[in-house]
């Protein structure tokens, strides 16, 4: 078990957080409590942040304006400043989406197409570009889809496809 010390100009402790590095170099975080999707958050100047921008700030400094923290491990407790990189928050998305951490299709604020469509269209023996149009949508979107590499928490014929929670 590791601890960061945090201390403030004056001397005084400001922070205390403690971790364990697991095999992979991830430093995970054990002191806070994580949100929903398994991020730990911290106060720091009376706001609750999640913790990667809280040790960049420490680390590298303020992060320019409409930038994220983004995980380069995938792995959301973790909290090695060597494991982090900025992006825009629609990279975070499409980050997330193409690590298939996003599973909650229609939750989520940029989705298109409501669940029931995508169940149509897994159903339709329809081909792409007739689907995308019929539906406002790219092909490509299409054959995610029907590739299940989007969508795949949606049940169809009774199973559910198998998805990784990370
Ligand atoms: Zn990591």
């Amino acid at each position: 078990m590791w601890c960061l010390i945090i201390i403030m100009p004056k001397g005084r402790i400001h922070k205390k957080i403690q971790f364990y590095e697991d095999n992979k170099g991830c430093w995970i975080n054990t002191s806070h409590a994580r949100n929903q999707t398994g991020y730990p958050r911290i106060t720091w100047k009376g706001k609750y942040i999640p913790m990667s921008r809280y040790i960049w700030e420490k680390n590298y400094g303020k992060i320019p304006e409409g930038l994220v923290v983004m995980h380069k491990c995938d792995n959301p407790p973790c909290i090695n400043p060597l494991h982090f990189k900025l992006g825009t928050s629609k990279d975070n998305t499409q980050d997330a989406v193409k690590k298939n951490r996003m599973c909650h299709g229609e939750k989520h604020k940029h989705h298109k197409l409501t669940e029931k469509e995508v169940l149509a269209i897994l159903k339709s023996n329809e081909g792409p570009r007739a689907l995308g149009r019929k539906y406002g949508v790219e092909h490509t979107t299409i054959m995610k889809i029907k590739k299940r590499k989007t969508w795949k928490h949606l049940k169809i014929n009774g199973l559910y496809n198998k998805i990784s929670t990370g």
